[in-house]
């Protein structure tokens, strides 16, 4: 009777979630002490005039949209867009072998406590970043990395995050041009940063005034982790999918795209 009953309670509370998504939304906003302590000293300290709203609620992570202040070393008053990594996930414990099989971040002990270990990957992704910026690919620039809390230049303008590829809407000679510089960020990014991207797909990659931009990198891996190869597999069986289903003609087969890029 009590399993039944227990059964019946679990089944409301799952209608109830399903059947009201902007609690679900609301609740997943919410921070952790730790990281609202955090924003709100950013906030105090000048780092950040402003935080608007958030501009993408997911698993993993939020991003909210803020305006910089007045703070040594920063550039004051522009947009920039704000990546809370989630300090409740469990998925990256699962994913834990992104970080055990880089050279950069093998051996840090962090890696067994949730908390530290959702800070190394905000580190990854700075890092990734900055590698990427120094050659050249468009991607955001990290302002400013406390913990789990990553500042980074906003891609868009006035609040409007540019449209990821997944949104736009070209016509097929422009998508054709759109996957030429996917291929080209695929090069650049294999052999002048040594880093596979790994998560590379049409959610992952943002397109505003004819330029290609390459976000979400926390889990992309130097071309020493011994799965790399198969990360970049993954990442040219996405892109074919992708630019196939776009009517490019001229779209790679996932082989040939993974020979073009190594
Ligand atoms: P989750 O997997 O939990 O959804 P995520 O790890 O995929 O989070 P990102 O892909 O980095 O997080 O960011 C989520 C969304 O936020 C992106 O699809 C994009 O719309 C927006 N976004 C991320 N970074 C920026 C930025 N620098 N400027 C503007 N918008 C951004
Ligand atoms: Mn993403």
């Amino acid at each position: 009777n009590n399993l039944r009953q227990n059964v019946r309670r679990q089944r409301t509370r799952a209608n109830r979630v399903r059947g009201n998504k902007m609690d679900v939304a609301t609740e997943e906003k919410v921070m952790d002490p730790r990281t609202k302590t955090i924003v709100f000293k950013m906030l105090n300290s000048g780092v950040l005039r402003e935080i608007h709203g958030v501009v993408s609620a997911g698993k993993e992570a939020n991003v909210y949209h803020a305006v910089t202040g007045d703070y040594e070393g920063i550039e004051s008053n522009v947009e920039c867009a704000i990546k809370i990594f989630k300090t409740s996930m469990n998925e990256f414990k699962n994913r834990a072998e992104y970080l055990e099989g880089d050279y950069r971040f093998k051996n840090k002990k962090s890696q067994h406590n949730t908390r530290k270990l959702i800070k190394l990957w905000a580190e990854k992704e700075t890092r990734n970043l900055k590698r990427m910026r120094s050659a050249g690919i468009q991607c955001p620039e990290p302002i400013l990395l406390r913990e789990n809390i990553l500042i980074m230049s906003f891609i868009g303008r006035d609040g409007f995050p540019a449209p990821r590829l997944r949104d736009v809407e070209v016509d097929t000679q422009v998508w054709k041009g759109i996957y030429h510089s996917v291929i080209k960020t695929m090069r650049k990014m294999y052999h002048q940063c040594k880093l596979v991207h790994a998560d590379l797909s049409e959610y992952n990659l943002m397109y505003r005034k004819r330029v290609l931009w390459v976000i979400d990198v926390a889990q992309a891996v130097d071309l020493d982790h011994p799965l790399a190869l198969d990360f970049l597999k993954k990442d040219c069986v996405s892109m074919a999918t992708f630019f196939n289903k776009k009517g490019v003609q001229s779209t790679m087969s996932p082989r040939r795209l993974f020979d073009f890029v190594v």
